[in-house]
């Protein structure tokens, strides 16, 4: 896939935006209404759970997520890189003490900065690829006091490392406890290679599920206007902004971990997705949809699809791998019908508040 130039304006959409596009006295309307790069609309249904079901498409699912570098590839290297070297074992994690917990935040602190600060400066200090596969046409905010700090970044590095990180740690150092004295069921890699393996598979499309059933309660209007809205804030998103959330939002969104005390899972299948739902935040909310290096398309990272959910809020809830925005009428496909529908849904949510 060749460079996308620099924008000739991409017009497919108009836009329910009403935020910050005036803000060096031109005439906001063209910036506002554009994308300045987005793939080809309508989105394709890219659900591993479409019907009938596609051998290729499944096989080709399976070899871009899993046989070549892939957000999930770094991600499992990640793991089993923390696992071997800067985890406390759970032998040490037997018992609840400071040191060992602390270790995990260091680790985790460690990971969030490196990765998040890693394409932060790639992408926005050092201008790495320009414009090329960036979804909005704007740099994250400044001097605008809709922020902390008046900062669109600082704001997102506050909620991320202050809450985020913190809860992430304790959710896992919980449940390494709890693994370490056998109130969570663990599994050998030895003796159950293959269960090893599907767990890594499914923990994503696990992930995803609760994502979008967590993601539909953050949407009732109470709890939007009280806590989702300090993540929605990023109408135009940077990788700080992935794990940025109001803290009751954290502890819901990272119960997704609770899984590992009901199904048998080996401490890399925890670690990797504890990478999954905190650094990984950062890849999906990187603004761009792929890493370019030398042109070419090396590793996706953010989707037009939760762009959308960005822009236009009551669509696409979930991901693309799963059914559920399809099921159940949420779906935006990018079209000027799936935007008229999603304001109407947001009509009709709000309008008794
Ligand atoms: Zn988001
Ligand atoms: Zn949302």
């Amino acid at each position: 896939m060749s460079k996308t130039p620099e924008p000739p304006a991409l017009t497919l959409l108009t836009n329910g935006v009403r935020e910050d596009a005036m803000t060096n006295g031109a005439d906001p309307e063209p910036m506002s209404r554009d994308w300045n790069y987005h793939p080809d609309l309508p989105l394709a249904d890219s659900s591993v759970f479409r019907w009938p079901p596609e051998p290729r498409f499944l096989a080709r699912w399976l070899v871009r997520n899993w046989l070549m570098l892939s957000e999930r590839v770094v991600m499992v290297l990640l793991a089993v890189t923390c696992w071997s070297l800067f985890y406390p074992s759970l032998d040490t994690a037997r018992t609840f003490a400071f040191g060992w917990v602390f270790q995990v935040w260091l680790v985790n602190m460690g990971l969030m900065v490196v990765i998040a600060g890693g394409l932060h400066w790639y992408f926005y200090l050092r201008r790495g690829q320009g414009k090329a596969l960036k979804f909005d046409r704007r740099d994250q905010a400044r001097s605008n006091r809709l922020w902390e700090f008046s900062n669109q970044v600082y704001d997102n590095m506050f909620w991320s490392l202050g809450s985020g990180v913190v809860q992430l740690t304790l959710y896992q150092a919980v449940i390494m406890w709890m693994m370490a004295n056998g109130y969570a069921p663990t599994i050998a890699l030895a003796s159950n290679p293959v269960l090893f393996v599907a767990g890594l598979v499914l923990l994503p499309i696990w992930s995803a599920f609760h994502f979008y059933w967590a993601h539909r309660l953050l949407h009732i209007p109470f709890i939007y206007k009280h806590v989702h809205s300090v993540h929605h804030r990023n109408v135009n998103i940077g990788p700080w902004s992935g794990l940025s959330m109001h803290p009751v939002e954290h502890s819901i969104y990272l119960s997704s971990l609770l899984i590992h005390c009901v199904v048998p899972s080996h401490p890399i299948h925890l670690f990797f997705h504890v990478i999954y739902l905190g650094p990984g935040a950062a890849m999906t909310h990187a603004g761009y949809e792929d890493l370019l290096i030398k042109d070419r398309r090396r590793l996706a990272l953010g989707t037009f699809y939760h762009q959308l959910h960005h822009r236009f809020y009551e669509c696409n809830y979930g991901n693309q791998e799963m059914p559920w925005d399809r099921w159940f009428g949420t779906f935006h496909d990018g079209s000027e019908d799936g935007t008229k529908a999603t304001r109407a849904r947001k009509k009709r949510m709000h309008s008794n508040i």
